[in-house]
């Protein structure tokens, strides 16, 4: 089995759902998200919301830790993923 990886949005346990409420009874607490897989951000996130969530609270950190975009990119040869070719569609 996989191990659990904490959903890392910021505020995912202050959403009230039935499966964050966790711990002995009597004493439950709402908590973050813990599973094996998730499907948001790289799997980082347990839903959009907690994925906005991070990026609201870290996206200009992150941006600027990793390089901030100060210049339009081009699209050029060199750089397409993909290239596409008009073709003459004669049938
Ligand atoms: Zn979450």
């Amino acid at each position: 089995m996989s191990e659990l990886k904490l959903c890392q949005g910021p505020a995912c346990h202050t959403y009230t759902t039935k499966d964050r409420l966790k711990g002995p009874a009597g004493s439950k607490t709402y908590q973050t998200r813990r599973r094996s897989s998730m499907y948001y951000g790289k799997g980082n996130f347990c839903s959009m919301q907690c994925y906005n969530d991070w990026a609201e609270e870290f996206s200009d950190r992150a941006i600027d830790h990793f390089g901030r975009l100060t210049e339009p990119k081009h699209l050029t040869e060199d750089n397409a993923w993909v290239k596409q070719y008009d073709w003459d569609r004669n049938y």
